[in-house]
């Protein structure tokens, strides 16, 4: 079954039998990888026309990820992320950081697949995502396909900006948005997974989304931890930053970069409290530590000494504060070239 949430849009996608290719389109985070994915199970389920029974042959094969008439095309970055390699994938060996675009030759290969014949009458499913992912060249070189798909081929895309996309790629899909689920919905699932503790905080650092605050949550960043966090970072203290998750690490600083932006210029913050976030931080400051946090972001390999790129970070945010940061954690050279 799909996450609750998802149970609306599955059937709205499903009612649109004439339409080849698709984009579901949500806010990050929202689940639209696994509804692009129920999506495609359910064209292929043996009982056409509902969500997918889960459990004939098709449906079974689609979980296994061995349908022969399903194909997924994701960045190799997803695939290491969820460990979707297979013992002797290159990528294993490979000395070379997994792409976070979808390559040509991915594309390339995905058209050379729905070209063959489908295996069964229910034709076949081509599943990609994010669809932000393509660059100029691979998306390009997927045109022809989404115009005139061969045979009976559908082709489901899942992203969460549109306007990201060539402009002639996104003429050629039919859009559907997709929500992310309001408040009580949200708690509702996170008390079914076994949450018994108060996400408020938690959801709200996450844009709203339980499949991220699951994932805070896991890494140990409960309510308070979070309410805590803007002024330990105004401190200098990344005392319960480390050992934590390096890329969720730099985007919960993205966030509190972010939300000190936005009371330094007299607005209102969006993640976490406005009373959690220390008074006096400066503009300046603020745009060179965001532009910083977004560099490193953009590098998605572990560091060796990750604690100690995580100390950097928050040392120069916290010089971001001057009046609260302690004399002594300004003092240092903190530069991250040192620390990596
Ligand atoms: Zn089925």
């Amino acid at each position: 079954m799909p996450l609750p949430w998802l149970r609306e849009p599955l059937l709205r996608a499903l009612r649109l039998e004439r339409s080849h290719a698709l984009l579901l389109h949500a806010p990050q985070d929202a689940g639209q990888f696994d509804l692009a994915l129920t999506l495609a199970q359910a064209w292929l389920c043996e009982h056409p026309g509902q969500a997918p029974c889960g459990r004939c042959s098709a449906c079974r094969l689609v979980h296994q990820r061995s349908h022969p008439d399903l194909r997924i095309v994701v960045p190799e970055a997803l695939r290491v992320r969820f460990e979707w390699l297979a013992e002797d994938d290159p990528l294993l060996r490979a000395s070379a950081k997994p792409s976070r675009e979808i390559k040509i030759e991915q594309v390339r290969d995905a058209i050379e697949w729905t070209q063959r014949s489908a295996s069964s009458t229910r034709g076949r499913s081509l599943v990609i995502h994010p669809a932000e992912a393509l660059n100029a060249h691979s998306a390009s070189a997927l045109l022809k396909t989404l115009e005139e798909p061969p045979g009976n081929l559908r082709i489901v895309m899942a992203g969460s900006d549109p306007q990201r996309l060539l402009p002639t790629l996104r003429s050629r899909v039919q859009r559907l948005r997709v929500e992310m689920p309001d408040a009580k919905q949200a708690k509702a699932w996170l008390s079914e997974q076994g949450v018994a503790v108060q996400t408020d905080r938690a959801l709200a650092v996450c844009g709203g989304s339980p499949l991220a605050t699951m994932m805070l949550l896991e890494a140990g960043f409960d309510d308070a931890a979070l309410a805590a966090l803007p002024s330990a970072v105004a401190r200098g203290d990344a005392q319960g930053l480390l050992g934590k998750p390096v890329p969720l690490v730099v985007d919960l600083l993205q966030r509190v970069a972010h939300d000190a932006m936005a009371r330094a210029a007299g607005a209102g913050a969006r993640y976490f409290d406005d009373a959690s976030l220390p008074a006096g931080a400066t503009l300046s400051a603020l745009a060179q530590w965001q532009r910083e946090l977004l560099r490193v972001a953009a590098h998605d390999e572990h560091p060796w000494h990750a604690a100690l790129l995580v100390e950097a970070l928050v040392t120069n945010g916290a010089r971001c504060w001057p009046r609260t940061a302690t004399p002594a954690r300004r003092g240092g050279d903190h530069s991250l070239h040192s620390a990596r």
